[in-house]
């Protein structure tokens, strides 16, 4: 696995950006995050030593965890990027989103039914993101796409647009004013996957986490342990 920030800063843009870990981390280093700056890193997929590429084919390669891919001040440097992981048909490109409204101004001229070697996860906290987004996201041409319920903030029906999608991921928010998890509502989305015949992955608790009535207070180590323990992933077949 590899990380690739081409830039970095992002805007909220939703309520599932409340507790954003990357406007959190900022604002204990005194940075802004709201500023996008393009970062050093920017060419990485194709920078070589000695002739060969550093990042060793095969890799998954996780892109703009400090940022949105699709965010409109990186509109210009975007295109550059489509060309590096064009090149890189040996990577396997990931990302999230949650401005999946912008793909058909941001996606290359020759996507057409999209690369093979990208992933897109679209992000959705609540309802109305699911009926917003999710809707949307279902009808695009994408090779493997994700559906990324983290933080989730209530209960969501999201059923009817899982015909297509790969994954569904979900976990709670962190931090110590977290809006809480109900594990009813991790619980009632694997049965959605399970009936839909997609994978499902719970990937963490949340700070506030609700189970059988009971509100837990759990630390950061606990939310992926505890998650881990649940023992509620489930694979398609
Ligand atoms: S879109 Fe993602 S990175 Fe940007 S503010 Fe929201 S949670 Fe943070």
């Amino acid at each position: 696995m590899a990380m690739w920030n081409p830039w970095r800063g992002c805007r909220r843009v939703s309520e599932g950006c409340k507790f954003c870990y990357v406007h959190q981390g900022d604002q204990k280093r005194k940075m802004n995050t709201n500023e996008i700056v393009k970062l050093p890193q920017f060419d990485a997929p194709v920078k070589k030593v000695n002739g060969v590429y550093k990042i060793p084919a095969g890799r998954k390669v996780f892109v703009c965890f400090s940022s949105d891919f699709f965010i409109e001040e990186a509109d210009d440097w975007r295109p550059a990027c489509w060309q590096m992981i064009k090149e890189r048909q040996d990577l396997q490109f990931i990302f999230l989103t949650k401005r999946i409204e912008r793909f058909y101004e941001v996606i290359p001229d020759d996507w057409q039914t999209g690369y093979e070697n990208v992933q897109i996860g679209c992000s959705v906290e609540n309802q109305q993101q699911v009926e917003q987004r999710l809707a949307f996201f279902q009808t695009l041409p994408i090779k493997k796409k994700s559906v990324i319920c983290q933080p989730l903030i209530e209960a969501v029906q999201l059923e009817e647009y899982l015909p297509g999608m790969a994954e569904v991921i979900v976990g709670g928010e962190y931090h110590k004013a977290a809006r809480p998890l109900d594990y009813q509502w991790v619980l009632d989305i694997r049965e959605q996957c399970i009936r839909q015949n997609v994978n499902f992955d719970f990937r963490q608790c949340g700070t506030n986490f609700i189970k059988d009535e009971k509100i837990y207070h759990l630390t950061y180590k606990q939310l992926t342990a505890q998650a881990k323990k649940a023992d509620i992933n489930w694979r398609a077949h």
